[in-house]
């Protein structure tokens, strides 16, 4: 089989970097790669410390569920995982975090509009809300899908935001924009009302970056 080792290091260091950035507390939130050439799913362990999770501890897995490899459970999210890579051919890296200030937005059952000339070509636009999911199931994923059409992040309702990409290093920063616009979102609705981006900017943004609406 072939060598994950890479994949399982970028996984793990990652998962590692987004619990110190407080993206992620506890044990909450789970990081993900994919081989789509041989449908091989690497993704971070259900309920491990990510100060003491290895590159050995992140399971090898296909995406109906069946483990390949892994002396742990695979994340219980696995399944909304599975799901995206399933169904968006040009996604091989997912993110799911909880962290705060954008999580605030899930629990008001708001997205956060497009309020900072970044969010653009980071995120594709506005940080949409998907509907709400029970966790551990492949609903997660379609409710995710049904929001993220022309993006590559969304809220997930009471629960935290997800966030896919092409490499886990661009997911990464875009999970990081996704945080910063909520947190200048919460901020600036502290001393007054945020005002978006016109449309013909949004245009012009959208043009300058190749976007779809
Ligand atoms: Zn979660």
């Amino acid at each position: 089989m072939k060598n994950y080792q890479e994949a399982r290091k970028t996984i793990q260091q990652t998962a590692l970097k987004a619990y110190r950035e407080q993206l992620v507390t506890g044990t909450s939130g789970n990081v993900s790669l994919y081989d789509r050439e041989n449908g091989i799913m690497a993704i971070t362990p259900s309920n491990l410390d990510y100060q003491v999770m290895a590159p050995e501890d992140i399971v090898l897995m296909e995406l109906d569920g069946a483990v390949v490899e892994g002396r742990h459970k695979p994340s219980s999210e696995w399944r909304m995982h599975a799901g995206i890579y399933a169904k968006r051919e040009d996604v091989t890296a997912i993110i799911h975090t909880h962290s705060p200030y954008a999580t605030s937005f899930s629990v008001l059952h708001e997205g956060i509009p497009v309020i900072l000339v970044e969010m653009l070509p980071f995120l594709g636009g506005d940080i949409p809300l998907s509907q709400f999911g029970m966790p551990g199931t492949f609903e997660l994923a379609e409710n995710a899908l049904a929001v993220m059409k022309s993006r590559n992040s969304c809220l997930l309702m009471n629960h935290g935001v997800l966030v896919i990409g092409k490499s886990l290093e661009q997911a990464y920063v875009r999970a990081q924009y996704v945080e910063d616009a909520a947190r200048i979102c919460h901020y600036s609705r502290q001393i007054g009302q945020p005002q978006l981006l016109e449309e013909n900017v949004l245009e012009a943004l959208r043009e300058k970056y190749h976007l779809t609406r």
